[in-house]
């Protein structure tokens, strides 16, 4: 029996405003897709649409509308949903992403084990995650950090003129690791000329420096820096690693870049055989949408997954983070309730 999908569209507020280099913005919109089969059983998986990458809520629900019919009878048909999605749309990663997830939820479901067994891994191998401090002013930047106690690495936001100001505020009141992330926000010269401020407040990684299509920029900010390069913005799907080995030390997988869970995985091995270090990032988007990367992460070398953590509300329950660490959930598929 075929499998019907339900959508639905879910308003989400951040805890502050959340500011990177291309923008600020507190409301979020995120789409939450339900395959139910014919027992009733219902898979679920999330969708996280951004402008950056040309999606709204409302062109997820229309994508979802298109690709529904598309769908095999069979949830466990992986390989085939994928091929018959990506013959119905081009693009839309966000709105396949979150059919992809739903798919894996109802199979793991069926199976009656968590995802994260169903592909052989070990929770316990779950790197910690960092926790991201967006722009804002020095003052508020530590009162945030003060706020993000819990978390032992901080994410910093960089790539404005206030770059300087913005870290020694949060190296003055904190010793924990700290990460940056420009996204895209400086020139390759700008990037190198900040190197000695980033070594002098002890930053352990950069995530894409410079322009997503600025390869050469990258490599230069790689052969000077003497920290891990992680492009992000650079780096969509499988397709994009092997022009990426060389350039940068590691690469971020995002399932709202991706489009599957399958890419995901696909994107993991073909990092690997570059000999690059893998990192799985996330937008703002609930525990439903965090659960379903966070059970990637034993195979993974650095995990930023607090998108639900900076939310007024989350209106799920799944992997938790405590004390930086990931918690998965032991129950079937992504093992993700309703609050
Ligand atoms: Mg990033």
């Amino acid at each position: 029996m075929a499998l019907r999908l339900a959508h639905e569209i879910l308003t989400l507020q951040t805890a502050h405003p959340f500011t990177i280099a291309r923008g600020s913005q507190s409301e979020y919109r995120v789409v939450w897709v339900r395959l139910r089969d014919g027992d009733g059983l219902e898979g679920w998986g999330e969708a996280d649409p951004s402008w950056y990458y040309g999606e709204t809520a409302e062109t997820v629900t229309a994508a979802l509308d298109r690709l529904a019919p598309a769908l095999p009878d069979d949830p466990f048909a992986l390989e085939e949903a994928d091929a018959a999605m990506a013959l119905v749309l081009r693009g839309n990663a966000s709105a396949r992403m979150a059919v992809s997830a739903a798919l894996h939820d109802l199979a793991g479901k069926r199976l009656g084990v968590p995802l994260w067994r169903w592909w052989g891994l070990d929770p316990a191998r779950a790197p910690r995650t960092s926790f991201t401090i967006g722009l804002d002013t020095p003052e508020i930047v530590r009162a945030k950090v003060r706020e993000a106690a819990a978390y032992p690495i901080l994410k910093i936001k960089v790539g404005t003129a206030g770059d300087e100001a913005i870290l020694r505020a949060v190296r003055e009141t904190t010793d924990r690791p700290l990460r940056v992330d420009a996204n895209g926000g400086w020139t390759a010269k700008q990037a190198v000329a900040r190197l000695p401020l980033l070594e002098e407040v002890g930053v352990e990684l950069i995530e894409q420096p410079v322009a997503p299509d600025d390869l050469d920029g990258l490599a230069m900010v790689r052969r000077a820096a003497r920290v891990p390069v992680i492009a992000d913005e650079s780096c969509r799907t499988a397709a994009d690693i092997p022009r990426l080995a060389g350039v940068v030390d590691g690469i971020s997988i995002k399932l709202a870049k991706c489009g599957s869970l399958r890419e995901a995985l696909r994107m993991v091995a073909v990092a690997r055989a570059h000999h690059l270090a893998v990192m799985v990032g996330c937008m703002i988007e609930t525990s439903l949408g965090i659960t379903a990367a966070a059970h990637l992460t034993p195979l993974l070398d650095f995990v930023d997954l607090d998108g639900a953590a900076l939310l007024a509300r989350d209106p799920f329950r799944g992997a938790t983070i405590e004390g930086g660490r990931l918690s998965l959930p032991t129950g079937p598929g992504l093992g993700v309730t309703a609050r």
